[in-house]
């Protein structure tokens, strides 16, 4: 009898915990899909100061999504070979990809991983070259596929065809070390300025103002047979080494067919910017060139060296307990006034050309760059700011922008979790976000950026502040 009451508890007992379990017990189901978003032939291109027109791929670009899901949480990341993107995109493919999979808008993200050898379909650059062809010609010449238009139905649909793919899957997560090829690109010098890119062997090079990160931050997504299937890998450094007129994911193409070899066709790299607006590959203490196909593929193989090594050994997430949380900091937007503007209207005729030094076309793209959000959103910068808990112990954040390094590693420093990566050019790209000491030394991320001093701060107080509720 006692034998029989124990049994029908237990048996209760099992019924019970199953229907009632705890979030973080519920399977952890993933899906990944991905979808070539190639630029059309001869479109302009992004990344430069000059007009650029296409003449074909070295590498296809592609937009690469995870879905995750555990009992009623649902999130999705999705990461783009492209320069970068704007909120009217990010903000009409969240809103119909969550109609369409019931992922919450807010626990979608889609980033780019600032190729600079992707189309050019958005911002102040090309709506003056757009404008000038128009003026021209009374059509423009180079755009005549819809690209954002495109662009913005193909992000919905890897997102439905992610959701679709969702089953259960193991996840693995952990940091290795990247040495030797990131550094940071600003240097004081002898005169007492900080410059960026002051150029390899410069004798005025006093010191580098600024630190890297050599953190790589991995996941990998294993089918329940155990089979590798997809990774992120978050690295900070800028993704600007290949150059020229022919469209290229840059050094994440190598990573990706490395891991390719390893894994099989069908393994997806997914390739997440650190924060990386003051990081990029130029070594400053020798005169070897750093520029072209053959830097990108040493960078690539160097990178998936380290990527390789360790993604098979990490830390495996046995109690995922998935859970989203976002904020917008309303960060003050710079302010010009209107003989300013009247002065970058007419300076734009000279961007890209030799006619103006560098800097000051920087800064007549960026006032008409800073018009546009102000036309959209009055005085303030809106910065979303998300984050995503894996488990207990990992976390990744996705911040709006180029962002300087320090600004990633504050967040990483506060963060409770044991491992967190932030992710920047999340939903929107506002130009840089300098650290308020940079914009003190100045230079050309502080001249492109549409923050006022402080709004990189704000961020990571909202980035940390999340991070502290989503740990349990
Ligand atoms: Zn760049």
């Amino acid at each position: 009898m006692l034998c029989r009451l124990t049994l029908v508890a237990f048996v209760l007992f099992l019924s019970f915990t199953g229907n009632h379990r705890p979030a973080h017990a519920a399977d952890l189901l993933i899906g990944v899909s991905s979808v070539d978003i190639t630029g059309p032939r001869g479109y302009r291109m992004s990344g430069y100061f000059n007009e650029r027109l296409n003449t074909g791929t070295k590498d296809p670009l592609f937009a690469k999504a995870m879905v995750l899901k555990q009992g009623d949480t649902k999130a999705a990341l999705v990461f783009c070979d492209l320069i970068g993107l704007g909120s009217p995109i990010t903000g009409e493919a969240r809103k119909q990809a969550s109609e369409k999979t019931g992922i919450p808008a807010e626990n979608i993200v889609i980033t780019a991983t600032h190729s600079h050898t992707g189309p050019l379909y958005g911002g102040a650059l090309r709506n003056y070259f757009h404008a000038r062809a128009v003026a021209k010609t009374g059509s423009d010449p180079y755009e005549t596929v819809d690209y954002p238009k495109e662009l913005t139905a193909k992000l919905v649909d890897v997102i439905i065809a992610a959701d679709k793919a969702a089953a259960p899957a193991l996840l693995s997560a952990g940091l290795a070390k990247q040495e030797g090829l990131s550094f940071n690109r600003r240097f004081h010098m002898t005169d007492g300025t900080v410059v960026f890119n002051p150029g390899k062997m410069n004798p005025n090079i006093v010191k580098v103002a600024g630190p890297i990160d050599p953190d790589v931050g991995l996941l990998l997504v294993r089918n329940k047979d155990g089979e590798p299937v997809a990774s992120l890998t978050v690295f900070a450094l800028h993704l600007d080494t290949v150059g020229g007129t022919e469209y290229s994911a840059d050094y994440p193409y190598y990573l990706e067919s490395i891991l390719r070899e390893q894994h099989g066709d069908g393994f997806l790299s997914m390739f997440g910017a650190g924060t990386c607006g003051d990081i990029n590959h130029i070594d400053v203490s020798n005169n070897v060139p750093q520029k072209g196909g053959e830097e990108t593929k040493r960078i690539g193989t160097a990178l998936a060296a380290t990527v390789s090594d360790k993604l098979t050994n990490l830390t495996r997430i046995d109690k995922p307990s998935l859970a989203v949380k976002r904020a917008v900091v309303q960060a003050p937007l710079q302010k010009d006034d209107d003989e300013k503007v009247a002065w970058a209207k007419k300076q734009m005729d000279n961007v890209g050309t030799r006619n103006l030094p560098f800097l000051l076309q920087v800064e007549a793209t960026k006032i008409l760059g800073v018009e546009l959000y102000r036309e959209k959103h009055g005085d303030n910068l809106p910065i979303e700011v998300q984050a995503f808990r894996i488990d207990a112990d990992t976390a990744i954040v996705t911040l709006p922008g180029e962002v300087f390094v320090d600004l990633g590693l504050a967040i990483k420093k506060a963060s409770p979790f044991k491992t967190t990566f932030v992710i920047e050019l999340a939903n929107d790209g506002p130009g840089y976000i300098p650290t308020e000491k940079a914009f003190k030394e100045g230079s050309y991320e502080t001249v492109n950026s549409r923050v006022k001093p402080g709004g990189g701060e704000l961020m990571v107080e909202a980035a940390v502040k999340l991070l502290k509720e989503l740990k349990p």
